[in-house]
Order: C-alpha cells, then sequence, then structure tokens
C-alpha cells in the first residue's frame, strides 16, 4: 500500500499546483461555454445597445483585442460594473450541464501539495461549478476575477484602471503573489495556449488540458485532466529515486492511484 505522506510529498517535483478551472476541470463540450458566449452576445445587445447582427463578431473582436469583452467594453469608455456584467452573464449559465466527477475528485484529494484554482472567472462562477463538479472544498485557495482586479470598482472612469486577466504578465504575477509560490516548483494547468505561455514566462512548470499535442510552451499535454497521473506522475512520486527503484515506485504510486480513481470504485 503505497502512502501519500509529507515525506513524499517533499520530495516530489511539485510544491503547489495551479488550476485552471474552465475547460480545465470540466470538459469544453459540456455546453456552458457556448451558453455563456450567448449570454455576452445577449449583454452586448440588451445593456450596450450594439445591433444583434454585430453581436458575435465583436465579442470575438473584443476578446482577440483586449483579452475580454468587459475588459474591452471598459477601455472604450462603457461604464460597466464588474459584478453587473459577472451576473448577467455567468448568473443565469445552465450549470446542472457540469456533472459531479467522483474520479476527479479521487484524484485531486490523492495530491498532498497545495492545489490553487487560478481564473479568470468571478468567485461565484468558481464556486458554483467547482461545487458542481463535486470538488468545492478540494482546494486550498481561489484565485479569480476579484483577487486580479480588486479596486475595480473605485474607477473614476471606466478606462481609469485596466482589467487584469491570464495571459498578462501582471495577472500572472498578481497569482504568484498571492498563492505565495515558488514557481519553478509550480505546476500549472490551462486549457489555453496562451496561458501556458505566459505560465511559462512567469517561470511556471507547465501542462496544456484538453490537448494530445505539447505546444512549445508547455511541459506536459493531457488529454483531459483525469489523464493526470498518467502523464504527470511526478505530482506524486519522489524525483530523489532514481534508476530502477523510481521506475518500480512510479509504477506502483500510478497503479494505486488509477485503483482509488476507477470510475465507481
Ligand atoms: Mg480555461
Amino acid at each position: 500500500m503505497v502512502t501519500f505522506g509529507n515525506s513524499i510529498r517533499d520530495s516530489t517535483s511539485f510544491d503547489s499546483i495551479l488550476f485552471d478551472l474552465d475547460d480545465t476541470l470540466y470538459p469544453g463540450n459540456t455546453g456552458i461555454a457556448g451558453a455563456c458566449k450567448k449570454n455576452i452576445e445577449d449583454f452586448l445587445v440588451e445593456k450596450c445597445g450594439f445591433p444583434e447582427s454585430q453581436a458575435s463578431t465583436l465579442r470575438v473582436e473584443l476578446f482577440k483585442t483586449y483579452g475580454s469583452t468587459l475588459a474591452g467594453l471598459r477601455v472604450l469608455g462603457y461604464d460597466i460594473d464588474a459584478d453587473d456584467y459577472h451576473s448577467f452573464v455567468h448568473g443565469r449559465l445552465p450549470y446542472d450541464l457540469i456533472k459531479p466527477d467522483p474520479q476527479l475528485r479521487n484524484l485531486v484529494n490523492s495530491i498532498t501539495q497545495r492545489k490553487i484554482i487560478f481564473t479568470n472567472s468571478d468567485r461565484n462562477h468558481a464556486i458554483k461549478a467547482l461545487d458542481r463538479l463535486g470538488i468545492a472544498d478540494c482546494f486550498d485557495q481561489i484565485i479569480c476575477f476579484e483577487t486580479m482586479n480588486p479596486n475595480l470598482s473605485k474607477a473614476t472612469r471606466p478606462d481609469e484602471i485596466p482589467v487584469v486577466l491570464k495571459p498578462s504578465m501582471e495577472a500572472m504575477k498578481i497569482a504568484l503573489a498571492v498563492a505565495d509560490v515558488d514557481p519553478r516548483r509550480t505546476l500549472f494547468l490551462d486549457d489555453n495556449v496562451r496561458n501556458v505561455a505566459a505560465g511559462k514566462a512567469v517561470g511556471l512548470r507547465t501542462a496544456l488540458v484538453g490537448k494530445t499535442m505539447k505546444t512549445k510552451e508547455a511541459d506536459y499535454a493531457l488529454e483531459t485532466v483525469n489523464n493526470l497521473a498518467q502523464v504527470i506522475p511526478e505530482i506524486w512520486v519522489s524525483g530523489i529515486e532514481s534508476g530502477e527503484q523510481r521506475m518500480s515506485r512510479t509504477k506502483s504510486d500510478i497503479d494505486s492511484i488509477l485503483a482509488t480513481t476507477a470510475v465507481g470504485a
């Protein structure tokens, strides 16, 4: 029987793991992402007065140019309150599309290092999505929109304080400071190629989720987060062991993790 106590944790490659949430801890094909896009387009029409025919193009352009619709609208001078925006865009998402994932819960609980959510979403959305997955109690910390944008509501003009989000360097630096982690001993999982590149630029170890091919800035690629133990056994396995001993420990550790994370186990 393998244990995952402090002695193993202290000698593994990672002290902490930063997890993106949307499309990383649950798959991108649940329908949540599509519903979110539709809500953003409705916001552009209903709250900002853009013609319906332009909403989709505008959403894409604002995202590409400014990182998010909210960030772009504020730069363009629209006085949009972040809480109002999030309650419109996320507040009415069909959260029941996110299904409980007991296999993920077992996997996350088997990780003894610090576990931190790092998402561009607002805290309400993060907690609702984590709750639906059945893993809301599994993390030490949530770094979210509010963490990166603490003073937004104090701006006297909408373009006075820029919205900070991944993949900006500022967002990455805030996350490292708030989480108080050594990036060289921290693994960062995200489904977004640009976020992964930003993580690499600040010295994090990086894993691209939802893809089979690594990008230049990704140290690992995982088709789904549930493949974590197979793709990155270093999370559980001592890095000081070597050669045959390490291989045998790796195999027994992974067998043990797979046994506890098997569906229905
Ligand atoms: Mg994501």
